[in-house]
């Protein structure tokens, strides 16, 4: 009994002595004003800390021990019995939609579900970086009695979450001819907002002979479409915002619609239904 109280004290005058000499292992000396007592609730600086200037400390994270005995469940995936992603929309299983007020709310992290990038790269210095949004879309679009401009920024969303920007930059020039793009036509701006200007190629499934698969919508919740008019070649009949009426696969009966293009304005150059207001 004697001798375990001992060792115990020994034992606690060694941990005293480490936590002290950790306290100043990493930093300067001590000095008259630094004469506190190493508080516990106040990690030492770790000399390891890749990146960091000397005196400025790193977050430590508490280690947290799970107990071993009870293994998490595993959960069995049975996607041919699993509810479809955003049922009766084209959205992607990426992205979120829920129906309110008349529009496709759609909540997406702007991430674009295929290859991209690289990014940055020497003509582009800004890196993709998730976002919050959540885009309105009216279910039932309203034709405005004369087109409207779009705004910088997002337009319209594409099916994968991705935004559509109009066809300019922001020093209002042509887009497609002064950017660089990636091998699916995006790229991202200065807050990291991965976006398409132009037909996102590798987000078609084109058939020949076949109007194009819709891509996204537009704010105004007019549907965007890829290159092709019904019977496979290029619209010849598009109006100002690069819209037509006309059949499509979802809408047989004939809606009113936007293209993409390989010209000026690439996707629609103007609201031609009444925009949905969004989020700011
Ligand atoms: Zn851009
Ligand atoms: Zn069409």
């Amino acid at each position: 009994m004697k001798m375990k109280s001992k060792i115990m004290a020994l034992v606690l005058a060694g941990m005293s002595l480490i936590v002290v000499g950790a306290a100043f292992s990493g930093g300067a000396a001590p000095t008259a004003s630094a004469a506190v007592a190493p508080d516990a609730n106040d990690p030492p600086l770790d000399p390891q800390a890749p990146g960091l200037p000397p005196g400025i400390r790193r977050t430590l994270v508490p280690i947290v021990t799970t107990p071993t005995a009870t293994p998490a469940p595993t959960a069995t995936p049975s996607p041919t019995t699993a509810p479809s992603a955003n049922a009766g929309t084209p959205f992607r299983s990426n992205v979120v939609v829920t129906v309110s007020g008349g529009a496709m709310m759609v909540s997406s992290n702007g991430l674009p579900d295929h290859a991209a990038g690289p990014f940055p790269n020497p003509s582009n210095p800004n890196s993709i970086l998730p976002q919050t949004y959540l885009f309105r879309i009216p279910l039932t679009p309203q034709r405005a009695t004369t087109p409207s401009d779009t705004p910088m920024g997002p337009i319209g969303v594409a099916i994968n979450g991705v935004p559509f920007y109009n066809q300019y930059n922001a020093q209002r020039q042509d887009a497609v001819l002064v950017e660089r793009f990636d091998s699916c036509n995006g790229h991202p701006d200065q807050r990291g907002a991965y976006h398409y200007h132009q037909l996102p190629v590798c987000m078609t499934s084109d058939m020949p002979g076949q109007h194009s698969t819709i891509l996204g919508f537009a704010f105004d919740g007019y549907g965007i479409y890829g290159l092709q008019d019904v019977g496979g070649a290029a619209p010849t009949n598009l109006d100002t915002c690069n819209g037509h009426f006309g059949p499509t696969p979802d809408h047989p009966e004939g809606v009113y619609h936007y293209h993409a293009t390989t010209r000026f304005p690439y996707l629609l150059g103007c609201y031609a239904g009444v925009p949905a207001a969004q989020r700011r």
